[in-house]
């Protein structure tokens, strides 16, 4: 079957996913597998505008790919690579940033926040990051990046920057990039509260053990109102209801929500149930993971042909660039 056209997107390299990355990108990603062609990047050169550290980069961006392929990514047919082994991308972005106002980038939101979150270490990288963003897509001439709603801006900026450079250098070289907005759902952390995130502690990583998953689920905030066993629940404010409809087929999800609005189940049951279904649901990923944690010069040359494969494509699109700019 032929495919639909190019999807791109890239991924921090976190270290171990969790349940929030999962959800809210990795299952999308190997979705779309099916329809198109797809290029995934974990991208270890933008992490460095955040993290200062880099002891665990490396171990990190194994981590991600780890999960990123036993989740269901297949490396015969999308491409899979580490942001940095494609040089070209970094040329590239020295080009776009040519035709980017500086005012607009310092203007954004994300930038804004990401200053405010690490003041002392507000770097040209952090103000360049949409810039960089916009060359890891179009480089590949990728049609279509998935994208939550929130991430619209972003997508629209890239787009402006595209149509600077081809305007600028009177050429169609670069592709405007096409948003492909999907109903991402915003997973909660343990807390309840804030968005599942690695920084906040709160959230519940795929690869745990079912055991330390158990204990991870155990503590999750369930109806605040809720204080007694005896108090009847309300499942439309509870977090562990939410991750049940994920979870747990729809017959028990309708029971849970019948009990729970009468007392008829307490919290504890009800978070054991979802830990025992959230367990099973992870088995085979767990089982695919430790084969290929067991075998990392596989997950290595599976990266670098990915990275092979992206450079041929990227290397193509330079020779465009470098000839409608008119460089000697
Ligand atoms: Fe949430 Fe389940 Fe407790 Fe109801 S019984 S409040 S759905 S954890």
């Amino acid at each position: 079957m032929s495919k639909k056209g190019r999807v791109f997107s890239g991924i921090r390299p976190t270290g171990r996913a969790h349940l929030g990355n999962y959800l809210g990108a990795i299952k999308n990603y190997v979705a779309l597998q099916d329809d198109y062609e797809c290029i995934y990047c974990i991208v270890d050169v933008h992490a460095l505008t955040t993290v200062e550290d880099t002891l665990n980069l490396r171990q990190n961006t194994f981590e991600m790919a780890l999960d990123l392929l036993a989740s269901g990514i297949r490396p015969d047919e999308t491409i899979l690579f580490v942001q940095s082994h494609v040089p070209q991308v970094m040329e590239l972005h020295t080009y776009l940033s040519m035709v980017t106002p500086l005012g607009k980038l310092t203007d954004l939101p994300t930038f804004k926040e990401k200053a405010r979150q690490q003041p002392h270490n507000v770097n040209y990288g952090l103000v360049g990051y949409p810039v960089l963003m916009t060359a890891d897509i179009v480089l590949y001439k990728s049609e279509l990046v998935p994208v939550g709603i929130d991430q619209a801006p972003h997508i629209e900026f890239a787009r402006e920057i595209v149509r600077s450079f081809n305007y600028r250098y009177n050429t169609n070289v670069l592709i405007e990039p096409q948003m492909k907005t999907t109903d991402v759902p915003k997973v909660l952390g343990i807390d309840g509260k804030e968005k599942m995130s690695k920084s906040l502690d709160n959230h519940i990583e795929l690869a745990l053990t079912p055991e330390e998953t158990r204990q991870r689920v155990m503590m999750m905030v369930t109806d605040p109102q809720r204080i007694k066993r005896s108090d009847p629940g309300n499942p439309d404010v509870c977090n562990v209801f939410s991750m049940h409809k994920i979870f747990t087929p729809p017959e028990d999800v309708e029971r849970i929500n019948t009990e729970c609005r009468r007392a008829g189940i307490g919290c504890v049951d009800c978070k054991k149930l979802f830990a025992e279904n959230l367990n099973r649901a992870l088995e085979p990923f767990r089982a695919r993971r430790a084969e290929l944690a067991s075998q990392p010069d596989q997950v290595y040359a599976i990266l670098e042909d990915g990275a092979r494969r992206a450079r041929m494509i990227a290397e193509q699109t330079m020779q465009e660039v470098r000839a409608a700019i008119q460089l000697p």
